[in-house]
């Protein structure tokens, strides 16, 4: 082999940076919480809606916003062979309101409410718990513009979050008004803004004409010290705003979901109105949100539909999967292992292991002829529970010895597939 054909033979390939495999045993703790996740939106009514990965540009442009961080930095975009602009989702709701207006889902009684579960796609600056490719699971509710709704997701996802088993979380809470007092915040906002502008990034200065209110949103140290004192959205809120934030609070009260008001909580989406909320947990450093939601009353009408209120949440899995990593069992290990000594010990074996798993044992054989130690062994450490020897005596006289491996016990059985079971039930 020349040089060049063994450096070929060795090249690793890897994951893309901001991406990540996810494997056995961790797989079992993602599995986990989307049988929690479920289970909780079942109980509310919520069904599983599952949206393209891939989307028309436009509907993200048009929806999150033509100036916020995600448009403006953040996206997939590429051109399909066809010519046309398409971007890789980098988040769910966008794509759920396309859905419920392409459908018509609003001719169906309301609320109309649904949940998903997927990746998400954002060229990010990878970091601790900061990819590029990143999982959510997410719900929306249309058609109730009523508080009660908004404190009844709200409340169903601190379920979630404390099914999963998550401790020691921060919701944090506000309203961002609506289409009839942001204008007047907005002036509150750039007349703060007017002579401290030079201060500000140059994304932010172009942002003051355009679009303001992202200013709120900019990471750059310099602007976050520039903006203080900034007027807030809170003080700004009209009348039917307020009674609905006021509606909420009390709502969430009567549910008893904790929470706090954090009147400068900014979302990074445009199409949010009224209630605006993040779920958040010290322990995760800066990146500390684990969820985040609001309201959106004008994205369906801004999709074509007619006009129809909504709010949703979206839980982000990288976040809350370090936080309870600890706490879930480790994985487990097959019921049954079996050894096997020659030939016509591996032909039982094949045989009696199809029977077992036909009974829902999860069934573990030998495949080459090393020795008996090493096939104990090898069957310690896959954590079998239960190890069985197959020798020609063993199938010449249809009976063998299985072993517990949490007791050490020791019982002779028929090489039958009832009986074993049984053994192996009663041990476990
Ligand atoms: P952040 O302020 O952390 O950037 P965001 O406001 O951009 O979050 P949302 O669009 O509200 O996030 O998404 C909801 C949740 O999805 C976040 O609270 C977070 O848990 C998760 N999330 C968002 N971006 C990422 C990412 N790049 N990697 C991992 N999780 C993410
Ligand atoms: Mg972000």
């Amino acid at each position: 082999m020349t040089r060049n054909a063994r450096l070929k033979h060795r090249m690793k390939y890897k994951t893309l940076k901001g991406f990540q495999d996810i494997l056995p045993p961790d797989i079992l703790i993602w599995q986990n919480i989307e049988t929690i996740s479920r289970d909780v939106f079942r109980t509310y009514g919520y069904q599983e809606i599952r949206l393209p990965i891939l989307e028309s540009t436009d509907i993200f442009v048009r929806s999150i916003g033509e100036t916020s961080d995600i448009v403006e930095k953040e996206m997939y975009t590429f051109q399909d062979k066809g010519g046309r602009s398409v971007t890789l989702r980098p988040e769910g709701t966008a794509s759920f309101v396309r859905a419920y207006v392409e459908h018509h889902l609003y001719n169906h009684p309301a609320p109309q409410k649904y949940y998903y579960m997927g990746p998400m796609f954002r060229y990010e600056r990878p970091q601790a718990y900061r990819y590029r490719q990143f999982y959510q699971i997410g719900a929306e509710a249309m058609g109730v513009e009523d508080p009660k709704l908004d404190a009844e997701i709200i409340s169903m996802l601190t379920k979630i979050l404390s099914g999963i088993g998550l401790k020691e979380l921060n919701f944090e809470l506000t309203s961002i008004g609506c289409k009839n007092c942001r204008p007047d915040y907005r002036d509150a906002l750039k007349n703060f803004l007017r002579d401290k502008l030079n201060s500000f990034c140059s994304d932010c200065q172009r942002r003051y004409d355009l679009n303001p209110l992202r200013i709120l949103d900019c990471k750059v140290p310099d602007c976050i010290s520039s903006r203080q004192g900034a007027p807030q959205v809170i003080d700004y809120l009209c009348a039917d705003c307020k009674k609905h934030f006021d509606g909420l609070r009390h709502y969430l009260d009567i549910l008893k979901v904790p929470h706090s008001i954090t009147p400068n909580l900014v979302r990074g989406l445009d199409y949010y109105t009224k209630t605006a909320f993040e779920v958040t947990s010290e322990s995760l450093g800066s990146q500390k949100a684990v969820a985040a939601g609001g309201r959106y009353d004008g994205l369906v009408d801004e999709f074509g539909g007619p006009p129809t209120p909504g709010i949703g949440f979206a839980i982000g899995m990288e976040r809350i999967i370090p936080l309870i990593k600890d706490s879930m069992k480790p994985s487990e290990g097959p019921d049954l292992f079996i050894c096997c000594m020659g030939q016509y010990a591996y032909e039982e074996a094949l045989a009696l292991a199809e029977q077992l798993r036909a009974r829902r044992l999860w069934v573990e054989i030998n495949y080459d002829d090393s020795s008996l130690k090493s096939q104990m062994r090898k069957g310690n450490r896959i954590g079998a529970k239960h190890v069985i020897v197959i020798g020609e005596d063993e199938v010449r006289n249809e009976v063998a010895v299985i072993k517990d491996m949490i007791t050490g016990t020791e019982t002779q059985s028929r090489l039958e597939a009832q009986e074993l079971v049984k053994i192996i039930k009663a041990g476990s």
